[in-house]
């Protein structure tokens, strides 16, 4: 008997969700999709600035290729970067054909401004586009009963079986729910699109749970992993009175007028005396680090030149932020400081997504194109999220065979729950992870602060060993202490300065 594809997409956030639309769009009676997601906020639905998006007009996507490159100091993929661009405007078309809203003015698109880009070409909605994305498109996928939603859930390992050679492989998923049952399922097709590894620092922009699982996952069935040494980190994260994630304010901010300045209003100015707003954001992050870091200084976003309407109604986010805190942004300067924000390396794929290892495909943050070189431009992410998202929808589509295989559905793993159910040790050890990273493996790294980042490191996977037991938390840790261990060896790997990646001793 012939049966339906079982596919496994692990990960809710935009590329999860663009590339199980699109291959539903293209075959939806020929497969079963399982959407697993740990958590419900991801990174896609913090995203603020919006699309990088060129008009099929070959001198503007000239221009947006040469900010790419720019941006990248030129380590980009040059194939990479005219497909990304090229089909940036085809991306935005799928997106709005889902019903995504992005702001008009007169009619047309409302394109802005940010850091690293010579003219407006960001698509957007207000100051929280991601929200909008993750929103529409989930809902979207609602609609699908041929989709089975898993949240709260945590894939654990990815296992490959190649049954016969000649056959397609089997990938046995296993995952843990809030629950702390852990099951095992056989599907035919996995995407993995787990996000960034912003969750491992103290300061990020980025969702806690994004500590780059699917390293780890796509590592253990033989993918290989690059340039995970370039963390990019961003410049204008605003210093909250309480710990957690640390909240953007976006680079628009500046495209449209807010300037920085340091503890005595006075503007910040690069090495060249040049006005520092529109610079990349390695070379931004590097300035506020040293004025912040080395100085002791404070840096503040200054937004007094913008009528109190204007930022209230296009950068709502910021203003709630900003309010949450008693401030008034277009009369107080809002303290803001560098934080861990995206991943530029990954899980190395093709053209489609494919990692290289049959019927496993990678997407989103977590996969590493050659698009960024050695540091994203601005926006560029998302764009790139849905232009590769179609792209590998439309591979599986191809590969989809009617399956004359029986898969193993969903099993109970009776394996012992611990009686130790205190999760302060794991708790404990993944805030020393972050902090370590946060101090050792930031803006500028050395190699006094690899040592001291392997000592901890070391030390923190001996702790998450002893400490086992059967909760999501303790597999966080544990995929937390990996994601560390491999860009500390990436970056000890690292022989020269480029983009993102500084270590003092090589300078
Ligand atoms: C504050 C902020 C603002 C940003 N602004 C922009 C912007 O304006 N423009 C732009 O281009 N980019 C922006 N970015 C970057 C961009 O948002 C991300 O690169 C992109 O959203 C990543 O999408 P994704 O689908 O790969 O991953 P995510 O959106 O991070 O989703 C990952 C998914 O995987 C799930 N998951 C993770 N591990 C597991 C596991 N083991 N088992 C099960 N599920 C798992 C998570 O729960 C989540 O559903 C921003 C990022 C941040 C943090």
């Amino acid at each position: 008997m012939n049966t339906p594809q079982k596919i496994a997409v692990v990960g809710a956030g935009v590329a999860g969700l663009v590339f199980s639309l699109e291959l539903l769009r293209l075959r939806e009676s020929s497969v079963r999709l399982t959407v697993f997601a740990d958590a419900p906020k991801n990174n896609s639905a913090y995203a603020q600035g919006g699309l990088a998006v060129s008009s099929p007009d070959i001198e503007a996507i000239s221009r947006h290729k040469a900010d790419t490159f720019l941006a990248g100091e030129f380590a980009n993929d040059v194939h990479v970067v005219d497909r990304v661009v090229s089909g940036s405007a085809s991306a935005l078309q799928t997106l709005l054909d889902y019903g995504v809203v992005f702001d008009e003015n007169e009619r047309a698109l409302n394109f802005h401004q940010e850091g690293g880009h010579c003219e407006a070409r960001i698509v957007h909605r207000a100051d929280a586009t991601g929200s909008e994305l993750v929103r529409t498109l989930g809902r979207k996928l609602q609609t699908y009963a041929s989709v089975r939603h898993v949240s709260k859930t945590l894939v654990t390992s990815i296992e490959k079986r190649d049954c016969v050679p000649t056959e397609s492989p089997v990938f046995v998923v296993t995952y843990i729910d809030s629950n702390c049952e852990m099951y095992s399922e056989e599907f035919d097709i996995v995407y993995l699109c787990t996000g960034g590894v912003g969750g491992v620092f103290a300061r990020t922009t980025n969702a806690e749970t994004a500590v780059g699982s699917g390293l780890t996952l796509a590592k253990n069935l033989g993918a290989t992993l690059r340039d995970l040494e370039f963390i990019q980190f961003h410049p204008t994260a605003m210093v909250a009175p309480k710990s957690g994630r640390m909240q953007l304010a976006t680079e628009a901010l500046r495209g449209a007028g807010s300037i920085l300045v340091d503890e005595h209003r006075r503007r910040l100015r690069a090495g060249d005396g040049q006005y520092v707003e529109m610079l990349t954001r390695d070379k931004l992050a590097r300035l506020v680090w040293k004025h912040t870091t080395l100085e002791n200084g404070g840096v503040y976003l200054d937004s007094s030149n913008m009528p109190p309407e204007l930022l209230q109604q296009q950068f709502p986010q910021f203003w709630k932020a900003c309010e949450a805190w008693h401030k008034n942004p277009s009369r107080d300067p809002i303290q803001v400081d560098v934080a861990a924000h995206y991943s530029c390396g990954g899980v190395a794929v093709d053209s489609a997504g494919n990692s290289g290892i049959k019927h496993l495909y990678v997407g989103g943050e977590l996969m590493s194109t050659g698009l960024h070189g050695a540091n994203r431009l601005a926006s560029n992410s998302l764009t790139e999220a849905v232009v590769y998202a179609k792209a590998s929808a439309s591979d599986v589509s191809r590969q989809i065979r009617q399956s004359t295989k029986v898969l193993q559905p969903a099993v109970f793993i009776a394996t012992t729950k611990s009686s130790n159910r205190d999760l302060s040790k794991i708790r404990e050890a993944l805030h020393s992870l972050r902090k370590c990273m946060s101090l050792n493996l930031g803006v500028v790294q050395s190699a006094k602060q690899y040592i001291k980042a392997a000592e901890v490191i070391q030390q923190l996977a001996i702790t998450t060993e002893n400490n086992r037991m059967q909760s999501k938390e303790w597999f966080v840790l544990q995929f937390a202490v990996q994601t560390a261990k491999l860009i500390l060896s990436h970056s000890t790997a690292r022989s020269s300065n480029i983009g993102t990646f500084f270590n003092s001793d090589l300078a």
